[in-house]
């Protein structure tokens, strides 16, 4: 099946337009028409293959927003027409523990989960019997930069009723990534939050957890955002260098999340958790520097990474969205505007998250 998309040649090219070839969907899979696809800072790491590991043409967008288009015979959640999303992850095992258990987004089996760019690991070329991990013929996934997207219908989400199509798209990265840790580490009502960096991910973590009830306090290196994470619910910003006005939280937080996109020190920032509190790392996925067990042990704290969200946690935050009027700070682009927009995104230029509008591949 050929599908138009906007993708990169090589880590030095800039994306462009191009025709690609989707495999036909299986019975299992429903075929999306892409409405919209947010830009996630993955895609421009993915793109300049600055995880050693990408395979070009490389054609990103892992937040998309679309309509089922047509639905395999062995589909049954999905009808011709729903409005959907699809976010990281396309398949998985599915009988590994954590596949069983529900966490796709930790799957133990020989590729884990299939990324819905850049996947899979093991390409079907070479596995000898010409069917990759997940039973398909493909050397390689192609993201929603695209007018089309083919998924397994377990694997797709259902968008609720009262959240807006466009402004939905980052939910399915941003806000699962931020959602996850919260819910994970039981965060709730009255808790104390500090969100580390205020951009894509932080932002949406703002709103989250305000939605959650929480107090939210935002440490941030940009003295511009002070105001805006007020504008956008925080109850306070704070400079996250500013020694003084830090010293009023310290062993204040039960939760910091840290959306930071780079290397980050974290030490002199977990004198600010309370007992028990957690130190959870989202933005990025380098060596964690600073942590001194001295400063862990005495307040029996931790620091801990973690990974996207399954997909009942990315049903459930967009579930929580549409209840609670939330949503991301989003502007809309054509696709000929994303080279400068992956310029702006590596700037810290952004607010808060672009939005590719599929009508301009047309
Ligand atoms: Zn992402
Ligand atoms: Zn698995």
């Amino acid at each position: 099946m050929k599908s138009i998309a906007w993708g990169a040649k090589s880590a030095l090219s800039r994306l462009e337009r191009m025709e690609i070839e989707r495999p036909d969907p299986r019975d299992h899979e429903l075929v999306i028409e892409v409405l919209y696809t947010g830009v996630c800072h993955s895609d421009i790491h993915q793109v300049k293959n600055e995880w050693k590991n990408t395979v070009y043409p490389c054609v990103p967008g892992h937040e998309i927003v679309g309509r089922v288009k047509s639905a395999g015979a062995k589909t049954s959640r999905f009808r011709e027409g729903d409005m959907v999303g699809v976010g990281c992850m396309i398949d998985s095992c599915r009988s590994c523990e954590p596949c069983k258990a529900g966490d796709q987004n930790y799957c133990e089996g020989p590729n884990s989960w299939l990324a819905t760019y850049n996947g899979p690991m093991t390409p079907a070329a070479e596995t000898g019997d010409g069917e990759n991990a997940y039973g398909a013929q493909y050397d390689n996934t192609f993201g929603g930069y695209s007018d089309t997207v083919i998924v397994p219908e377990d694997f797709v989400l259902a968008l609720p009723e009262g959240l807006d199509p466009k402004a939905a798209a980052p939910i399915l990265c941003a806000g699962v990534t931020t959602w996850s840790p919260l819910k994970h580490w039981g965060v709730d009502k009255g808790d104390h939050v500090a969100v580390l960096g205020f951009g894509g991910l932080g932002h949406m973590a703002v709103k989250l957890a305000k939605g959650l009830g929480c107090t939210v306090t935002v440490l941030t290196s940009t003295p511009d955002k002070l105001e805006e994470a007020k504008r956008l619910g925080a109850d306070n910003a704070v400079i996250e260098t500013d020694k003084t006005a830090l010293a009023e939280y310290e062993a204040a937080f039960d939760f910091i999340l840290s959306t930071v996109p780079e290397k980050h020190e974290v030490g002199p920032l977990l004198d600010l958790l309370k007992r028990d509190g957690q130190f959870v790392v989202v933005g990025n996925l380098d060596v964690i520097d600073g942590v001194d067990n001295m400063t862990l042990a005495s307040k029996r704290a931790g620091v801990s990474g973690s990974l996207i969200g399954n997909l009942k946690e990315t049903q459930d935050v967009l579930d929580f969205c549409a209840a609670n009027g939330i949503a991301p700070e989003v502007e809309l682009i054509p696709i000929e505007q994303i080279n400068d927009a992956f310029v702006k995104v590596e700037n810290g230029e952004v607010r808060y998250r672009y939005v590719i509008d599929m009508q301009s591949l047309a």
